[in-house]
């Protein structure tokens, strides 16, 4: 029997339908973890094909170091001891395999096709073979789990180990013979079709270890780096529980990125500056013009060009159209995908979700990708007769599969793992939500790949009025090429200005001036932030969404463009303070580039391990010790970052700071603590503690992110708030802090109305 393991259960159901046909289906274990494996017949040999989830092992440190305090942080950078064991999470996956792996005389892997499904793979192999540790080796076997006894900030300390395991041997049982296990293959597919699979199975080759221990050493650097900057932080600011700091190696100087541009924004000066405009009419139709210098420098400057442009008529000087030709845009990566569905709205973080169903369920082609140049294999002509079928672009999408030759447009990155992301099917029902978003864009996208340049007509119309020139500049779409079926995700460029010669003229309808400032650098927008971290080497393909994510779970940014709170301000500008005069800079993006690189040669087989793992625990042990050096002033960094989000404005009572505060039992609500620096009053209840401010309290919303507006309610005085969904999702929602406030009669009689 033939032994098929994939990495999550779509993918085992998908190659059962695929290879077998008929198809039965186990289920294991019960209720909310059940697993399933599939049984079928695929040339003559009975096979089984079973999902994990994702990874089922995991590096931990041993549990010497599962309490957080300062003492330990020195002795986990130099002698991390780490080891990798099986997640107590997968016991029930596990067990499924167990069953389901009974009796196989053969084992293929099939998990996906890029580093971690190397890796994942590398851990399967391992834990049928018997050779995965169920604990540390160094930790007793745990009798019993005791409720509660986890410790706190667990989240980026050690798990425990796999609870109820037996003592005496470390290693998880074997579920097949070595002599099994050895003969394995991999299989290696980049979209979830019959042709992709049948190739695939029928050229099975064999797992990249060094590819494997590529990601394997990504995982015990984050581990030790995270938890060693993790609890450094949160010990030295006194944040314990829920409200730890999270640091990561990737995580922090995406921060900075993010928090660098928001200090140049702070520091930057702007200068006034000022332009004439005018508005023309002829034959009933309106016209701008601004005035050909562009920006006047000084008032007096702007004054004389506006005096010298009175006049009731202009005259068309000159009228110049040039055709340019508009190359369609390269074939689709993981980056370029986040980056154009970001421009219509949906996070990176999303795009990523949507896309991974979408290449679950056979419509797309494995959405993690580097390459933007289609490979001469790819079967283009099929996927163009598929979406035939697909009604928004059938037209196009046939017109071009009936075409003799095909030419695609190419990018700059060209890689061999994977083909740049491309639609493989057409969905039998309707898709909704991000995923109908996200499959459209990729199937414009792939069109748009196949045809022609667009020629766009550059247009410039110039004007005197009075003494002074002026001008216009318009675009129209002489061929549409790509745009046929791109328009919608391309920048708009049909602004066509009116048909006229020179000596023309229009009548004045108004002549004036605007007063301008210069603006500061724009904030990140999430995908030109994804754009920055690949330039950069941020992360992975498989990882920035998430890295982004992650900084809006913690609540170090908010909204998009994306804009850090104070709390994310004072991470990095604590980090900049304590590590000014280390030999590298941890949370700069060359060292984060510099660890991905490493990788990368251990992935080659130039590098080992446990040479890039030391490398890496130097870098960490010279910036922890600064770091240690400037405790105090990291914790009132921290201190006052925080306390600055948490200040909603003034109270209307006392002119005191109105601040979030939150109860005992974790519900928050918005207080009065008074004015700075004011002596806390008796109470008015004897017994009570002494407290600062008029007492004034009001509820607030339990979810999302809180920030203040600076604005005052219009109806009654308060400050206005604004609400945001995690990961800056959704609409923000601007309200006034005050419950009684007539205004939210206004918005409970409309909401009453409509529902
Ligand atoms: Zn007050
Ligand atoms: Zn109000």
């Amino acid at each position: 029997m033939r032994l098929i393991v994939t990495e999550k259960d779509s993918a085992a159901r998908k190659i059962a339908d695929i290879l077998g046909g008929k198809v039965s289906v186990t289920e294991h274990g019960s209720g909310r973890q059940k697993v399933k494996s599939y049984q079928f017949v695929y040339e003559d040999e009975d096979s089984v094909a079973i999902g994990l989830r994702g990874h089922v092992m995991q590096t931990v440190f041993p549990n010497t170091y599962r309490r957080w305090s300062l003492k330990y942080l020195g002795d986990m950078i130099e002698t991390p001891d780490l080891a990798w064991v099986v997640d107590g999470g997968a016991a029930t996956t596990l067990a499924a395999l167990r069953k389901a792996a009974k009796g196989a005389t053969s084992v293929v892997i099939a998990t996906d096709y890029d580093r971690e499904g190397e890796l994942i793979g590398h851990e399967a192999l391992q834990i049928l073979r018997g050779e995965a540790l169920k604990r540390h080796p160094n930790d007793k076997p745990e009798k019993k789990k005791k409720a509660g006894s986890a410790g706190r900030g667990r989240a980026a300390a050690a798990p425990p180990a796999s609870p109820g395991l037996e003592t005496g041997d470390p290693h998880v049982k074997a579920m097949l013979p070595a002599a099994v296990v050895d003969r394995h293959v991999r299989v290696r597919y980049s979209a979830l079709t019959p042709e992709e699979v049948n190739a695939a199975f029928a050229k099975p080759s064999t797992v990249d270890f060094n590819l494997a221990e590529a990601a394997h050493s990504r995982q015990d650097i984050d581990l030790i780096w995270g938890a060693v900057l993790t609890r450094f932080m949160s010990l030295a600011s006194y944040r314990y529980g829920s409200d730890y700091l999270s640091v990561g190696r990737v995580q922090s100087p995406t921060l900075r990125l993010v928090v660098d541009r928001e200090l140049e924004r702070r520091a930057f000066v702007p200068v006034p500056y000022w332009e004439i405009k005018a508005t023309l009419q002829r034959e009933g139709e309106k016209l701008e013009v601004a005035h050909a210098k562009g920006r006047f420098d000084t008032l007096e400057a702007a004054d004389a060009a506006l005096a010298g442009a009175q006049a009731e008529t202009a005259e068309v000087t000159a009228y110049k159209a040039r055709p340019r030709k508009v190359p369609p845009p390269p074939p689709f990566n993981t980056t370029a995908l986040m980056s154009a569905a970001s421009g219509t709205g949906v996070s990176p973080a999303r795009v990523m979700r949507a896309a991974e169903s979408l290449y679950l369920d056979g419509l797309i082609s494995y959405p993690r990708t580097d390459n933007t140049v289609y490979p001469p294999s790819l079967d283009l002509r099929g996927s163009l007769q598929a979406l035939a079928g697909w009604q928004p672009v059938a037209t196009t999408a046939a017109r071009l599969a009936a075409q003799e030759k095909l030419t695609s447009s190419r990018g700059s990155k060209r890689t061999t793992d994977h083909p740049p992301i491309y639609p493989v099917g057409v969905p039998k029902k309707e898709l909704s939500g991000d995923q109908a978003r996200v499959y459209d864009l990729v199937v414009r996208r792939f069109l748009a790949t196949l045809l022609p340049a667009a020629v766009i007509e550059g247009q410039r119309l110039d004007v005197r009025i009075g003494e002074e020139p002026f001008l216009a500049r318009g675009s129209r779409v002489a061929t549409p090429g790509f745009l046929e079926v791109y328009e919608k995700y391309a920048a708009k460029r049909d602004r066509p200005l009116p048909s006229v010669e020179p000596g023309d003229t229009f009548s004045v309808l108004d002549v004036h001036q605007e007063s301008k400032e210069t603006q500061p650098p724009s904030r990140y927008g999430q995908g030109p932030l994804i754009e920055k971290m690949e330039e950069l080497g941020l992360g992975t393909k498989a990882t920035r969404a998430d890295i982004i994510q992650h900084l809006y779970d913690r609540n170090y940014v908010r909204d998009n463009p994306v804009e850090p709170t104070e709390l994310g301000v004072a991470l990095v500008t604590a980090f900049d303070a304590a590590l000014q005069k280390a030999p590298v800079d941890i949370t700069s993006s060359e060292m984060t580039a510099r660890l991905e690189t490493e990788m990368d040669r251990i992935s080659e087989g130039e590098l080992r391990r446990d040479e890039v793992v030391a490398d890496s625990q130097q870098m960490l042990e010279h910036a922890w010790k600064l770091l240690d050096g400037h405790i105090a002033d990291i914790r009132e960094r921290i201190k006052s970052g925080v306390r600055e989000d948490l200040t909603l404005g003034e109270c209307k009572n006392c002119g005191g700071q109105l601040r979030v505060l939150r109860g005992k039992t974790g519900k928050r609500f918005a207080a009065c603590v008074g004015k700075e620096g004011e002596e806390p009053k008796a109470p008015a209840v004897e017994g009570e503690r002494p407290r600062r401010g008029c007492g004034q309290t009001f509820p607030l919303p339990q979810r999302g992110t809180i920030t203040p507006t600076g604005n005052t309610c219009g109806e009654c005085g308060w400050p206005e708030i604004k609400v945001v969904g995690g990961g800056g999702r959704g609409r923000p929602w601007v309200l006034c802090v005050d419950i009684d406030c007539p205004s939210k009669e206004k918005y409970r009689a409309r909401t009453k109305k409509s529902t």
